[in-house]
């Protein structure tokens, strides 16, 4: 069996957030969350393709990340009009290619799909609130044929919002990537409280730190370089071996502009996990 928390990265082929997979075997890790390719490459034949590159780089992916054209993280409220299923005019073409993306998930043999659903309200009586609950049911049955789970990336919605929804969707193939730094970023509350909160629900973590706005939820925090944020990974790991998770421990860090700082301070962050895994030994 693998080891516990193995070290990953988050990567990209063609297109979108996360270092390319050459860096990724460069930093000699083999997990990945792919961030989905471009529409063009989702087919049979570059999956194969695809397949045969990972195989050669000795790498996994654990989970593809679907992403959509139009999307923007510049700052909180552009977020809230332009992530995920939330924007009401792309919501049903999204709704649709995102089950396509499970299903070249699917063709790379990945049975997790991960995902911003975006701002939900926080009212239970919105009438977005109630679409999202029925486009996530339906995702999680499409994913479910494909043997697949649904994971929501935490962050845009403090976690009591968060559990509700998931028990409201109501589907055994739907968990939460849980991402500490977003909660920091848009001040969603505290990570460590809000991890132990979830518990089981946690199947997949993104590492990524980062520094707390002076007004939280308006502005964006910052995010920076692992260790030097307010997430505590020390305090992290505790949590998570506290609700049992041995998954992968995925890196984030998006300063893609940047690739060879990037790189430098992903392998810092290797390095920081590492120790701190070693207590666990
Ligand atoms: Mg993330």
């Amino acid at each position: 069996m693998e080891s516990r928390w193995p070290i990953g990265v988050f990567a990209s082929i063609d297109a979108g957030l996360g270092v390319r997979l050459e860096v990724a075997r460069e930093l000699g890790v083999h997990t990945i969350h792919l961030h989905t390719p471009h529409a063009g490459s989702r087919t049979p034949a570059r999956a194969a393709e695809f397949n045969r590159r990972l195989h050669e780089l000795e790498i996994r992916i654990t989970c593809v990340f679907a992403g959509f054209e139009g999307e923007s993280y510049a700052d909180i409220p552009t977020v809230a009009r332009t992530v995920g299923l939330m924007p009401r005019d792309t919501r049903s073409a999204r709704t649709a290619e995102l089950k396509e993306i499970a299903n070249f998930a699917r063709l790379l043999g990945v049975d997790i799909v991960g995902m911003h659903l975006g701002f939900v309200p926080h009212e239970p009586g919105n009438a977005d609130y109630q679409e999202l609950l029925a486009i996530t049911r339906a995702v999680c049955d499409h994913c479910r044929g494909n043997k697949q789970a649904l994971h929501l990336e935490t962050g845009q919605e403090p976690v009591d919002v968060l559990i509700r929804f998931l028990d409201e969707v109501d589907r055994d193939n739907l968990f939460v990537n849980f991402d500490p730094a977003n909660m920091i970023l848009y001040g969603a509350g505290e990570p460590i409280a809000a991890l132990a909160k979830l518990g089981s629900r946690v199947r997949s973590v993104h590492c990524k730190d980062a520094t707390w706005s002076d007004r939280p939820g308006e502005t964006w925090g910052r995010e920076v370089p692992l260790g030097e944020g307010d997430v505590g990974f020390e305090a992290f790991l505790r949590t998570l071996d506290e609700i049992g998770y041995a998954g992968p421990l995925t890196i984030e860090r998006e300063i893609p502009q940047e690739p060879e700082r990037q790189k430098a301070e992903i392998g810092r962050a290797i390095e920081l996990l590492e120790r701190l895994k070693a207590a666990y030994a």
